[in-house]
């Protein structure tokens, strides 16, 4: 039997913390929430007082916290992790932070001789409930497969993000594009119905097309993604049809600060002598904008 010291029981760690006890795991847990502790221990798990009392003799030593600072604080300042846990045992960042806080966290439990790999998670509390997690895993191919057995519980998909660091790095980009793409779907569905569509039929005219389907698995791949920026639809005419949506909506009151931002996107695209490339060679300005190669 496992055992294993979970340290945060929100809406996401005690759902998850549950299907490791159901898994036949031996779990230690703490929150500074008394009544997350109870109702954890009502499940089977050895109620703490402390997040240092959570971590002695355990083999994985799993955070589940709002914030960096607050799992640096758990860890290595007051919670006073890093000095109660086995050197042996295995640090599981599974809360969403930023990449170069989980980077500096890796470091300096290195430097105390204790491992630590982040796995930070995808999709929503009902799937924390359900055991169907999607489980961003940074770490080594070792670490990975030694904590694999507690992520089969957890969730249903491991994506091996290439090595420590990278799963939160997938997990920030990930949120990053489908937060952004939530208010730009929230402009678009909005402006639809001030000019008289039906709700109905522009959610299902946009869930065909790129526009709800996203680009990666439709534009890019054949453009692009193959280094043919001959237009099929082109940079100049992306241009003009968002201007389009924008003085529409200008005129009907609505605010659309995403489309606006975007457009000065393809405006310096055109700028920048790509007006008659393929849209998607919106993907090759924003790389050669950053420095990088671009892939044409
Ligand atoms: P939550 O606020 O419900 O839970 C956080 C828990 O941490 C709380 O129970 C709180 O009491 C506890 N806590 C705070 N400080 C503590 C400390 N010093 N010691 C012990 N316990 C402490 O949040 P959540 O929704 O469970 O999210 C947890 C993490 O998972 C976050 O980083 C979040 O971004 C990430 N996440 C959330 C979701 C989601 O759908 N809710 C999805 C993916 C990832």
């Amino acid at each position: 039997m496992t055992t294993v010291g979970f340290i945060g029981l929100g809406q996401m760690g005690a759902a998850m913390a549950a299907n490791l006890i159901k898994g036949g795991n031996q779990l230690k847990v703490f929150d500074i929430n008394k009544d997350a502790v109870d109702n954890l221990a009502a499940q089977g798990a050895i109620a703490c007082s402390s997040a240092a009392e959570a971590v002695s003799d355990v083999g994985f030593v799993i955070t589940m916290l709002p914030n960096g600072a607050l799992v640096r604080d758990v860890l290595l300042g007051g919670g006073g992790v890093a000095a109660a846990m086995p050197k042996d045992a295995l640090v599981i960042d599974m809360s969403t932070i930023h990449p170069l806080e989980t980077d500096a966290l890796i470091k300096d439990l290195a430097v105390q001789d204790i491992e630590m790999m982040e796995a930070p998670v995808g999709r929503t509390s009902d799937h924390a409930v359900a055991g169907t997690l999607l489980i961003l895993a940074g770490g080594t191919k070792d670490q990975i497969a030694r904590a694999q057995p507690l992520f089969d519980l957890m969730g249903s998909e491991t994506v091996d993000a290439g090595g420590p660091g990278k799963g939160i790095r997938v997990k920030i980009i990930n949120n990053y594009m489908s937060i952004a793409l939530n208010a730009l779907s929230a402009e678009a569905i909005t402006l639809s119905e001030k000019i008289g569509l039906e709700f109905d039929t522009a959610m299902s005219v946009m869930s065909g097309t790129p526009a709800g389907k996203g680009h990666f698995t439709t534009t890019w791949p054949n453009k692009v993604l193959a280094g043919d920026l001959s237009p099929a639809f082109m940079i100049d005419l992306a241009h003009k049809d968002l201007g389009i949506a924008l003085d529409l909506a200008n005129q009907v009151g609505v605010p659309m600060p995403m489309g606006a931002a975007s457009r000065e996107l393809y405006n310096i695209s055109r700028v920048s002598g790509r007006g008659r490339q393929d849209w998607t060679a919106v993907l090759e300005q924003v790389r050669d904008l950053s420095g990088l190669e671009t892939k044409a």
